[in-house]
């Protein structure tokens, strides 16, 4: 399985926002992802079990094959290099400073209360996520329409 594309939300219209948005709340779920995949390490800290561990799942395509997304906080990351500890990445990289996932004690023996936790948090990222996008598409849009003012303004000058 795959994610095919980077764009997140998607904003198209025959997709929900949070069709991307995965649960993979069991270390063995998120390693699954990484099947089959381009993923480059398969020994030393970067191990698809070491970044199921760290809350991450395989997000990757052919041209960017060791992109991974954050199962709670939805950080990705990608640019990998072969010493780099998932964990502290995860930590260091998170949107916001504390990703909740990072609190769980142990993730293999995380509870149904601290799923419900964990996902009422990524639906949270999930909406700032695609308020944020939606913020840059209109500024998108009105920089182009001020920019066709503009021109217009020129011509009646
Ligand atoms: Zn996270």
């Amino acid at each position: 399985m795959a994610i095919e594309t980077k764009e997140f939300p998607n904003l198209s219209k025959d997709k929900g926002i949070f069709d991307d948005v995965r649960s993979f709340y069991s270390v063995q779920e998120r390693l699954d992802t990484f099947k089959h995949s381009h993923w480059p390490f398969e020994r030393g800290p970067c191990t698809p079990l070491k970044m199921a561990e760290a809350g991450f799942y395989y997000i990757g395509t052919e041209s960017s094959p060791d992109a991974v997304r954050c199962v709670v906080c939805l950080t990705e990351l990608e640019g990998w290099e072969e010493g780099d500890e998932p964990y502290k990445e995860h930590k260091s990289h998170s949107t916001s400073s504390s990703c909740p996932f990072l609190h769980v004690k142990d993730p293999y023996l995380i509870t149904v209360g601290e799923v419900f936790k964990l996902e009422k948090k990524s639906l949270e990222y999930a909406i700032n996520k695609a308020v944020k996008q939606l913020g840059d598409h209109y500024q998108k849009i009105e920089d182009y329409c001020q920019g066709q003012f503009d021109k217009l303004k020129e011509l009646d000058s």
